[in-house]
């Protein structure tokens, strides 16, 4: 799945064949990932799949089994992380709960032996930076989730790393306030153009910020590409699931290619429902309402199908047949085992 490059894009971080093993556990087994400079990076996998222990690679608190972290052209793998050109937010902040936020902001900076005039300046700079200006004399206490979290940023962005690594950075938010940092997120990478590089279990929230992402699992990388693109084209069974829901189908049954046993994946929402000529037909199992739309499950040839009604459609009764067809290219043929 390695995926090099374009010539015009020069990496700030590549992991070159890398590998990190607890005992038995191959946490990260050979993996290659090229990362540009600017990009907003996405690493997304289930829970032990590998991302975390690929993001400690990078900031240098975790030492390779063997491989080599490369950042901007340079051998980074002996490097300790304070002598990277990387900085990173953790999930839980880590503020200082007896210092101030703007004590808390200034905090890497006094340790870098910074003056305190500066250190000042640099902090409140910062906090404006995440729309916290006036911020800087209350304590951690004081604030709520969301402005925690961006204390959290700008003490990592007052110390202008070139990379940002962040490891869940909106998990401890609730849905509309993690729904509102990721669009601020987004647009304050965007505007200070450094490489952000985060991990995350929501593939919702690896599709609406990252440019791109990587699929991890168990170790390994399964597909690499923009969200669009891992969305439409997912190249196993394990992406086309994890990355939205999808239909895993055997291609013999949807497609009719004689002696082919590769899966295929087919997005509920390209499944429409048509007259008696459609290309399968199948028995309705279930339905549930979801507000904007309507998901009918399906019995087919004793595979369970899912398709997602728009709000308008009328909604066949449990066990009516009901006759499917979708256009030729929402069926995406797929390397991986048989179904
Ligand atoms: P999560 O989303 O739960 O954080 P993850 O995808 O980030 O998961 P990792 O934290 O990278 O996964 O862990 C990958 C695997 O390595 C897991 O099986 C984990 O238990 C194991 N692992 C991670 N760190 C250590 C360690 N220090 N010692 C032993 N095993 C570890």
């Amino acid at each position: 799945v390695f995926q090099p490059l374009a010539h015009s894009m020069k990496p700030a971080v590549s992991l070159q064949n890398i590998s990190r093993h607890f005992g038995q556990v191959q946490a990260v087994d050979a993996v290659n990932l090229d990362i540009a400079e600017g990009e907003f990076f996405a690493l997304l996998g289930p829970s032990g799949s590998g991302k975390t222990t690929c993001l400690r690679l990078i900031a240098g608190f975790e030492q390779p089994t063997s491989g080599s972290v490369v950042i901007f052209g340079e051998d980074a793998t002996r490097v300790p992380p304070y002598r990277r050109p990387v900085n990173t937010v953790f999930q839980d902040y880590a503020l200082f709960p007896h210092l101030n936020i703007l004590d808390n902001v200034a905090y890497g900076l006094m340790v870098r032996g910074e003056k305190k005039a500066a250190r000042r300046q640099a902090s409140e700079e910062a906090l404006s930076l995440v729309a916290l200006a006036g911020f800087g004399g209350r304590k951690p206490s004081e604030l709520s989730g969301g402005q925690r979290q961006r204390v959290a940023l700008a003490r990592a962005l007052v110390l202008k790393p070139k990379v940002l690594l962040l490891d869940e950075p909106l998990g401890a938010l609730d849905l509309k306030l993690r729904e509102q940092m990721q669009t601020e997120l987004k647009a304050l990478q965007r505007r200070l153009g450094i490489t952000f590089i985060f991990v995350t279990h929501d593939q919702g929230e690896a599709l609406s910020m990252a440019d791109r992402v990587a699929v991890f699992d168990r170790g390994h990388i399964q597909q690499i590409g923009a969200p669009q693109n891992v969305y439409d084209r997912p190249e196993t069974p394990f992406v086309a699931d994890f990355v939205g829901s999808s239909n895993v189908l055997p291609a013999h049954l949807v497609a009719q290619l004689i002696g082919e046993t590769a899966p295929a994946s087919l997005r509920p929402e390209q499944i429409h429902l048509t007259s008696a000529d459609g290309k399968l037909s199948g028995k309705v199992i279930g339905s549930a309402f979801l507000g904007a739309a309507t998901r009918l499950e399906l019995d087919v040839e004793g595979n369970s199908l899912s398709v997602l009604l728009p709000k308008a459609a009328s909604v066949p009764e449990l066990d009516s047949t009901v006759h499917l067809t979708w256009d030729k290219d929402a069926l995406h043929v797929m390397r991986g085992p048989d179904v």
